[in-house]
């Protein structure tokens, strides 16, 4: 079994609080040493049209502190592929009080909602992968860009058109579905309530098959109500330490519809332990290790994977987060042993082609 760890190296949406390398490239830099720590490497889901955009208004500082982080971190093993916010290219940056505000069209925060999806996920894909081919070459000359995930899980509506750009901009992986998930935001609606776990070709219903591109969801599960109580006492006694850094219009993200609704009952009627006790996450970095480990045990359990897909946010990094990190890559040793192997997406180009 192999463990992908990977992240949305991005800034967030709507806007910052602080300079952009506060945001992202401080926090990786400590990402990268719990890498060092833990001896597995990230591979980094590069918001890349932030970075042309950056570029394009002048403002070049961001995107060549960027360039220079990714190169180093593909030379200490890491990997880097293509992560599209597709509402970038029409994004205005407003300064405010010292803050940077991104004013944009909502309607063009999913690359399925354009008039003509097709034809905008093929520009905006190849835009992407050409400029994260650019920007690694010149560290590796082998580098390529082959996978492919959507921002903020947005790969409805029109998923059909944006796989078919993904295949035809020569991405071979998609790592876009988080199985169970239901986000209903601002900005987008996602519902992979009727998606797979495990790895498979994906056709265009988002249904495993024999013909697509390769799928390697973000793991998800049910958490025991065991792991839930641990957690929340371990909460109740450190007063569990806030993100670090903030931004504007957090995207909110639901569990699945059903579990919620279910969620919402017994907590009127039970109170909360028993809300926790049917509580389903996905594999996203928190501050609890055990959450985490429960999370990809029940992902383990149901779909028998040959690959667990974990995600982190650097801009959402903090000091307990990372001890987390590490603390879950040991226990995920002890508990799988030495036939888990931590990797990045681009080492399974030649296993999935
Ligand atoms: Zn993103």
């Amino acid at each position: 079994m192999k463990l992908l760890y990977s992240n949305d190296y991005e800034l967030f949406l709507g806007g910052i609080t602080a300079h952009e390398n506060e945001v992202v490239i401080k926090p990786t830099e400590e990402l990268l040493a719990a890498c060092e720590v833990m001896g597995a490497p990230m591979t980094f889901f590069v918001d890349v049209l932030s970075l042309i955009r950056y570029r394009e208004l002048g403002k070049a500082d961001f995107p060549d502190a960027v360039s220079r982080q990714m190169c180093d971190a593909i030379s200490r093993g890491h990997d880097v592929q293509n992560h599209i916010h597709p509402h970038w290219p029409t994004t205005k940056l407003v300064s405010k009080g010292g803050n940077t505000m991104y004013r944009f069209d909502e309607k063009s925060f999913v690359l399925g909602a354009a008039d003509d999806p097709y034809t905008w996920s093929v520009r905006l894909l190849s835009e992407g992968r050409s400029y994260l081919e650019d920007m690694i070459r010149k560290t590796d000359p082998a580098y390529a860009c082959r996978a492919y995930r959507a921002g903020g899980y947005g790969l409805q509506p029109n998923e059909r058109d944006v796989l078919r750009a993904a295949i035809d901009t020569g991405h071979l992986i998609d790592s876009s579905i988080v199985p169970g998930l239901v986000i209903d935001s601002s900005v987008h609606h996602v519902d992979f309530s009727g998606c797979a776990g495990g790895e498979y070709r994906l056709n265009e219903n988002l249904q495993p098959a024999s013909e697509g591109i390769f799928e390697i969801p973000v793991a998800a599960g049910h958490i025991p109500g065991a792991a839930l109580a641990g957690s929340y006492l371990k909460r109740l006694a450190t007063r569990a330490s806030a993100t670090k850094y903030s931004g504007y219009g957090a995207v909110a993200v639901q569990q699945g519809k059903t579990q919620n609704s279910l969620v919402r009952h017994m907590t009127r009627l039970k109170g909360r332990v028993e809300r926790l006790a049917n509580a389903w996450g996905y594999l996203e970095l928190t501050d609890d290790a055990d959450i985490m480990v429960a999370i990809t045990k029940a992902y383990v359990e149901t779909y028998n994977p040959q690959y667990i897909c974990f995600s982190c946010h650097s801009k959402s990094i903090n000091t307990t987060k990372l001890k987390a990190l590490i603390e879950y890559h040991k226990k995920m040793k002890s508990i799988f042993g030495e036939e888990l192997e931590a990797t990045t997406f681009s080492a399974l180009y030649d296993e999935v082609t």
